[in-house]
């Protein structure tokens, strides 16, 4: 049984992103205070600025969120904010999708770890507690705004920093900062959410929290892509799906995702889709998520088409074979009988 661990205080409304600067001022105890805001490079051109209580020496970052977190970049970061003063900040801020949360968690980890990104990929690595970090979600779906992990790509493994000080001090969910969100992404990363559900309901890992957590955000994603879009809701089946998967775990389709994501680059939600569409055999709920497909007016494109060597798709299925407990949750502790590789072959070509 695992010792689970959530975030502390929470904000939740239309317009709570004006509190941020209530959260902030008690950290700011001296002249030399600065805070860190990390900001999804999307709103650079968006008057986001204007509504953030920015001091003059703070320091803003904008994040490229074209490729998902990669170790460098964020080692790159973190030097960034170490030139930049030589006190620690009092806070970190990240504004931004999983993408974003994640580095801004990396960053408050980094500053007080010795080392790279990658030296923290694993389990419980992590020894000194992060810096202060306010996570501000502004796309609903991964759930990383309420998780203990922060997902990293270095050149060697797609892992995330699963530790305590990987957990936000405090978030803000304002529903209001969805709204700019581009409809295919959008649907994409609450995808991703549904198949936190799934995945965590089928396995044989949860139990009656997560289960509970679980089947009331499939209830609330129901509600928001089959009667009435309500960006409320979609933030909280968020929370609960992540909270959800955090304490059990993932099954079939993310383990095929992360060999598409690390083989090909695809984006996380949009790669988890592509996945579940052909997992009809083992999650009836496939069948559900093309009706949210067309409901949203989506179409999948052929991923795997003559272009894509039969090297890659190699790498594609030893990188998901490579996933033991999530496909043990799945299928048991024979999984490997039942999901071979040529299965997983047979499975990626239809994709
Ligand atoms: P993302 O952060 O990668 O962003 C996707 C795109 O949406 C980007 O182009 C970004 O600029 C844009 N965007 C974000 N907010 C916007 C807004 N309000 N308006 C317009 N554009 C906006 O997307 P994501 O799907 O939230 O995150 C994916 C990442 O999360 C992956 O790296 C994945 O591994 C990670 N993840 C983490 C956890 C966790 O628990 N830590 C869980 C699941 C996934
Ligand atoms: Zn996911």
């Amino acid at each position: 049984m695992k010792n689970s661990t959530l975030v502390k205080k929470y904000i939740l409304g239309e317009g709570s992103l004006s509190q941020l600067i209530s959260v902030i001022k008690p950290k700011r105890i001296n002249k030399n205070s600065f805070v860190v805001f990390c900001i999804d490079h999307f709103f650079e051109n968006h008057n986001l600025r204007e509504n953030l209580p920015v001091e003059h020496n703070d320091l803003i970052l904008f994040i490229d969120t074209t490729d998902e977190p990669k170790a460098e970049y964020i080692d790159q970061l973190v030097q960034r904010v170490k030139k930049f003063k030589s006190n620690l900040p009092c806070s970190i801020v990240g504004i931004g999708g999983g993408s974003t949360l994640d580095i801004s968690k990396i960053i408050s980890i980094l500053l007080t770890n010795p080392g790279r990104a990658q030296n923290y990929q694993g389990w419980d690595l992590v020894k000194n507690k992060a810096v202060f970090k306010i996570g501000v979600p502004t796309i609903a779906g991964t759930g990383a705004e309420f998780t203990r992990t922060a997902v990293v790509t270095s050149k060697i493994k797609k892992l995330g920093i699963n530790s305590d000080q990987s957990v936000f001090d405090q978030v803000i969910l304002d529903p209001n900062l969805l709204k700019t969100v581009p409809k295919d992404q959008f649907f994409f990363t609450a995808m991703d959410c549904f198949v936190h559900n799934v995945e965590s309901l089928r396995g044989s890992q949860n139990d009656e929290l997560t289960i509970a957590f679980a089947e009331k955000s499939l209830e609330m994603m129901r509600d928001v892509f089959f009667r009435k879009m309500n960006y409320e809701k979609l933030m909280v089946a968020s929370v609960m799906g992540g909270i959800s998967i955090a304490n059990s775990n993932v099954g079939i389709c993310h383990p095929l995702s992360y060999g598409l994501s690390l083989v090909l680059g695809l984006h996380h939600g949009f790669a988890i889709c592509i996945a579940f569409n052909q997992l009809e055999e083992y999650y009836p709920e496939v069948k559900e998520f093309r009706d949210f497909l067309k409901k949203s007016e989506i179409e999948l494109p052929k991923i795997i088409n003559e272009k894509i060597t039969q090297d890659q798709i190699e790498k594609m299925a030893d990188a998901t074979l490579k996933n033991e407990k999530p496909l043990e949750n799945a299928f048991g502790k024979k999984w490997m009988d039942i999901f071979t590789k040529e299965k997983v072959i047979s499975l990626i070509k239809k994709m």
